[in-house]
């Protein structure tokens, strides 16, 4: 008996079409050559692939079917295979198709079994990625655009393109080729000749112009000759764009707010490649990545023009500017602030830690008690003050520089969630006006001694002599006496007005303290103001019940002075008013009015020194503008506060709050 075959032939024969009616259905291409090179199998994708029907290529030799293959990577590939007997895998570009394979040959003794599949798409996008992962990171890596677009075209040569070129619209309508590249040196610089021969017209219906018109893009799939005869001007245009040979073109513009100012070309000459929609969306993605890079860079140049214009009126302002950040370092400063601050410069201002530079000064404020670090302005803007004002004097004692005074205003800048990101402070120098203003004092002061001497002995003299001419009954005598009394009384109240002031001044008012009831000493003040008046009666309302702790005479002087302001900012009321309460441990003496009242925005200056409201159009009232200056500053050095409420023409209630001691029994 012979030995059975493995299989046997039905077996096999059966199991051969099987296998042969997979590799008809699979995807990818199978073909088998003899070792002459010649066909004797290819599936049905091969033939779709290599767009040949079987009949045409089966027994023919494959390089005499494609002679241009020979040479090539397949080419070499092949022989590799068949040669050394191994299997062989590799990935190329084939121009007569335009597209990748992806190969693999396995040899066998009767020939070559090829297995291959088109991965263009797949090598595109790949291609595509690594252009734009590259090209991305190029963008964001610097804001000088134009640097990065040519760095943007280099990359997109050879492998997305054989030309790259960049163009820009300039301010005047020209179109500027900002960028060309291509992997030969010599090649660009005949590019640009050739641009300056031939400038782009303005108004062509195509290409670069028509994209920058429309604001979208072109994509020239297959540039053919008849393409180019339409584009060429003379034959010797032609000339050279035949020479260059374009096979595919795409332009793109960059778009920035909405208009389109510049493109990017990409071009392909030869090679069998040709572009697709694809590439034209990779491309579009590239030029809208590329167009915020562009507006950015402009962006930036813009602020940073506007910031150095800035820069040179702020360095030129005479006033010292600061800038401090939130953490109150300096971040700014101009001139005027470090000749100001005593830094050697700018430059050493902003290097100085935050602190640095208060240190180096004995500060003081008005009072000339000490500042502290904390009562500066930005440090009180930073604590949330909207807008912060303060006068510092300031000494360097190391230096023994005279003693200089500023008016420091600082304001904050918020970010977009509305917190402080930044303080900006404006340093203005007074000294000279608070020297004026010390001299003045000095002069007020010393004026009201000398005056004080001559008076007291003036009333002292009057009231003797009041008292002779009693006796001798000199009815007419003493009426004119005592006119001279009441003037001289007046002169008093206003030396001794003027001698508080300077005491306020040099801290030296001093203070009787006792406990006293309140109401009581309303009431008699009232009563005496009301012996002098006879146009208004004052009408006492409520009661305080409150014992407070205080300078009587000192606050009485309080009473006085608003109750004859009242009469006298009122001279067409009949009435007064002070109405006597309690709030949350104060005690509230009110003083309201129904004259000519004072509009909102004198309220706040009403107190300070001198400060008298005047108004071309109305009656002027006599007085100093210093009663309502001494005033709240008695109040205040007993804890309490003197707030004014009124509206021009309607009369006007000031209102003195004092802690309270105790309650009267
Ligand atoms: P003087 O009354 O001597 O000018 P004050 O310091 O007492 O000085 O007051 C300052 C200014 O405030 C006054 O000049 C006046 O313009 C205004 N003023 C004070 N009290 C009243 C009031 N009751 N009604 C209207 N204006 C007033």
């Amino acid at each position: 008996m012979s030995a059975s075959p493995p299989f046997p032939d039905e077996t096999k024969l059966a199991f051969d079409r099987q296998i042969l009616a997979a590799l008809e259905s699979i995807n990818d291409g199978f073909i088998v050559l003899d070792t002459c090179w010649c066909y004797t199998y290819l599936n049905r994708a091969a033939e779709t692939m290599l767009q040949k029907n079987r009949e045409d290529l089966l027994g023919k030799n494959i390089w005499e079917i494609n002679p241009e293959a020979v040479g090539t990577t397949f080419w070499e590939k092949y022989h590799e295979a068949a040669d050394a007997q191994t299997i062989v895998e590799f990935e190329d570009f084939y121009p007569p198709f335009g597209k990748w394979f992806h190969v693999r040959v396995y040899p066998s003794e009767a020939g070559l079994a090829v297995y291959f599949q088109i991965i263009t798409e797949h090598k595109q996008l790949q291609q595509h990625l690594h252009f734009l992962f590259h090209a991305s990171k190029a963008l964001s890596s610097s804001l000088d655009y134009k640097m990065t677009l040519q760095t943007i075209a280099n990359l997109a040569v050879p492998h997305i393109a054989d030309w790259c070129t960049i163009d820009m619209l300039a301010e005047d309508g020209s179109i500027e080729q900002l960028v060309v590249a291509h992997p030969d040196p010599q090649r660009v610089a005949w590019a640009r000749e050739v641009r300056k021969k031939y400038p782009l017209d303005r108004n062509a219906n195509r290409g670069i112009p028509h994209v920058l018109r429309t604001g979208t893009s072109e994509i020239a799939p297959v540039i053919s000759d008849d393409m180019l005869v339409a584009t060429a001007v003379d034959s010797e245009q032609l000339r050279l764009l035949r020479n260059i040979g374009f096979t595919s073109g795409m332009t793109i513009p960059f778009v920035i707010e909405g208009k389109a100012t510049g493109t990017v070309t990409f071009a392909l000459a030869g090679g069998g490649r040709h572009y697709t929609q694809a590439d034209l969306a990779m491309a579009e993605e590239l030029a809208a990545r590329a167009s915020l890079a562009i507006h950015n860079a402009r962006l930036y140049r813009a602020v940073q023009q506007s910031r150095d214009q800035l820069d040179i009126i702020l360095q030129g302002v005479a006033n010292g500017i600061i800038v401090y950040d939130k953490d109150s370092h300096i971040i700014y400063a101009n001139e005027a602030a470090a000749r100001m601050t005593g830094s050697a410069s700018v430059q050493a201002m902003l290097e100085t830690p935050p602190t640095g530079i208060a240190e180096r000064y004995e500060l003081i404020d008005e009072q000339r008690q000490p500042f502290s670090h904390s009562r500066l302005t930005h440090a009180r803007v930073l604590a949330g003050e909207r807008d912060a004002q303060t006068i510092i004097g300031y000494k360097n004692t190391a230096t023994g520089q005279p003693e200089r005074w500023s008016l420091v205003k600082s304001s904050p800048v918020f970010g977009e969630r509305g917190e402080v990101t930044m303080v900006v402070t404006i340093v203005h120098d007074i000294t000279e006006r608070i020297l004026a203003e010390q001299r003045k004092d000095e002069f007020i002061s010393m004026t009201s001694h000398e005056l004080k001497t001559p008076v007291t002995s003036l009333k002292g003299f009057t009231n003797v002599l009041q008292r002779r001419l009693a006796k001798q009954g000199d009815e007419q005598g003493l009426h004119y006496l005592n006119r001279i009394d009441a003037q001289l009384n007046k002169l008093t109240k206003l030396i001794s007005d003027l001698l508080d002031i300077s005491r306020i001044q040099t801290g030296k008012l001093a203070f009787q303290i006792e406990a006293f009831d309140l109401d009581t000493l309303i009431h008699e003040t009232v009563e005496n103001v009301q012996a002098a008046t006879t146009t208004h009666p004052l009408l006492i309302k409520g009661r305080t019940g409150a014992q407070v702790l205080g300078d009587k005479d000192r606050l009485g002087q309080v009473f006085i002075n608003l109750l004859t302001n009242a009469v006298k900012y009122s001279p067409l009321a009949n009435k007064v008013l002070v109405r006597l309460s309690r709030d949350q441990g104060q005690a509230i003496v009110s003083v309201q009015d129904f004259g000519v009242g004072i509009d909102q925005a004198h309220h706040q200056k009403i107190f300070e020194r001198f400060y008298q409201v005047t108004d071309p159009n109305e009656a002027t009232y006599p007085g100093l503008g210093i009663g309502l200056y001494i005033s709240r500053e008695i109040v205040e050095r007993h804890h309490g506060s003197l707030e004014v409420e009124s509206r021009k023409g309607e009369g006007a209630t000031f209102s003195v709050a004092l802690p309270l001691l105790q309650l009267s029994p």
